[in-house]
């Protein structure tokens, strides 16, 4: 059985954990948070990283730290994972979703102004298979209307957008090192703070409400509550782990890369014969081979498809059910405007196999062509 994913390992993790249980330090921010908010920094330029034990605290602290308030308004796409919506909901806004655009499966930039009210504060653009949202568009929007802009760069570290880093664009990005993405630590994330006025409180916030990072900094000599916080650091068992995935990130990038262009030339036939639509990548961005998808005709095609491969022994998946039409989706956001593009294309929207120790993704896209060019004559 080829399985969907698996998780990434590239050697030293063991290593590194063993040094943290040796050194008798396991709580937060010791050596390792530190080499990793460090590499952070240093490879995507934010101005300040925090490790966070997942995207969705990540998310969270964002939402505390721009104060979102019960009535507030945050604009995003539907197509998304929960946590985007609800870090926002915990705080009591409500979500006003907008379409996608096909090409990308990102928020339709063109789709934003329309849905701001004088309750909007913040716009959640998220990058989809770590291909980047429209932000040149997207901040402009922000700046005219006096937003912020959290971006859900989740899927999408060493993505670029016109060069820029994704999640160092907007005042704040969040990652995800959960086992499913490019680089990992079971569970895991990290808040990239992109605008210096939030890094002080989002420090107390993190250390559950006090300042205890200025104390152990050596700026102030006790620690009490200062704010609202909660937990938000993981122990350096975890970042232990991150810090051997971000020594070999070139290698894992690359592997992925080159799988994910293998998928790519060799399912141009079917695309040729108008059988399937691959990913498309604009052309300023640089994605990071986060995920492969083909679009098959329509929800019934996929699910043949998918069926078929299983017999094969190949693992596909689906991706999000739109949240607009999902229980808490209806209850806590509104679809602004028509839904021309997100249920149509996420019904038909399917992942290949994609990680780093995937050797060949030949019997996949062979199996794929096959179904279209000889078993879907029988269906
Ligand atoms: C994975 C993911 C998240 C959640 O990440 P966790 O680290 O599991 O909390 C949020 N948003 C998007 C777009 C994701 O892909």
């Amino acid at each position: 059985m080829i399985p969907f994913n698996s998780p990434n390992v590239t050697g030293k993790e063991l290593e590194y954990i063993q040094d943290v249980i040796k050194c008798r330090k396991l709580a937060g921010d010791g050596k390792y948070t530190k080499l990793c908010n460090k590499w952070i920094e240093e490879t995507t330029t934010t101005k300040k990283a925090l490790l966070t034990p997942s995207c969705t605290h990540a998310l969270e602290m964002a939402a505390l730290l721009i104060d979102i308030k019960p009535g507030d308004e945050v604009i995003m796409p539907s197509y998304t994972f929960t946590s985007t919506a609800n870090a926002f909901v915990l705080r009591g806004a409500t979500i006003v979703f907008v379409d996608i655009r096909p090409d990308t499966m990102n928020i339709d930039e063109t789709k934003i102004e329309e849905a701001i009210t004088d309750r909007t504060k913040a716009i959640a653009p998220v990058h989809y298979a770590g291909v980047a949202c429209e932000m040149d568009t997207i901040m402009d929007i922000a700046k005219r209307y006096e937003l912020y802009v959290v971006e859900d760069a989740a899927q999408a570290l060493m993505g670029t957008y016109k060069g820029r880093m994704l999640g160092t664009i907007g005042h704040f990005g969040t990652l995800s090192f959960h086992e499913t993405k490019n680089f990992i630590s079971g569970e895991g994330g990290a808040l990239l703070i992109n605008d210096e006025r939030f890094i002080e409180r989002a420090e107390i916030i993190r250390e559950k409400g006090t300042n205890r990072t200025q104390f152990i900094n050596g700026k102030v000599d006790k620690y009490n509550w200062q704010d609202v916080g909660s937990s938000y650091l993981p122990s350096e068992l975890i970042a232990a782990y991150l810090y051997a995935q971000f020594e070999h990130l070139k290698e894992t990038l690359n592997d992925r890369i080159s799988l994910w262009n293998d998928y790519y030339e060799n399912l141009q036939q079917l695309v040729e014969k108008g059988l399937i639509e691959l990913p498309i990548v604009p052309e300023e961005c640089v994605h990071n081979g986060h995920l492969f998808y083909i679009k098959a005709k329509n929800v019934e095609e996929r699910t043949a498809l998918m069926k078929y491969l299983k017999e094969q022994e190949i693992q596909l998946t689906a991706h999000y059910v739109p949240l607009h039409s999902s229980p808490a989706g209806m209850k806590f956001g509104r679809f602004h405007g028509e839904d021309q593009y997100t249920t149509i294309e996420s019904d038909r929207l399917v992942r290949l196999p994609l990680f780093s120790d995937l050797t060949s993704v030949e019997p996949i896209y062979q199996a794929v062509n096959q179904f279209y060019l000889t078993m879907k004559l029988k269906v």
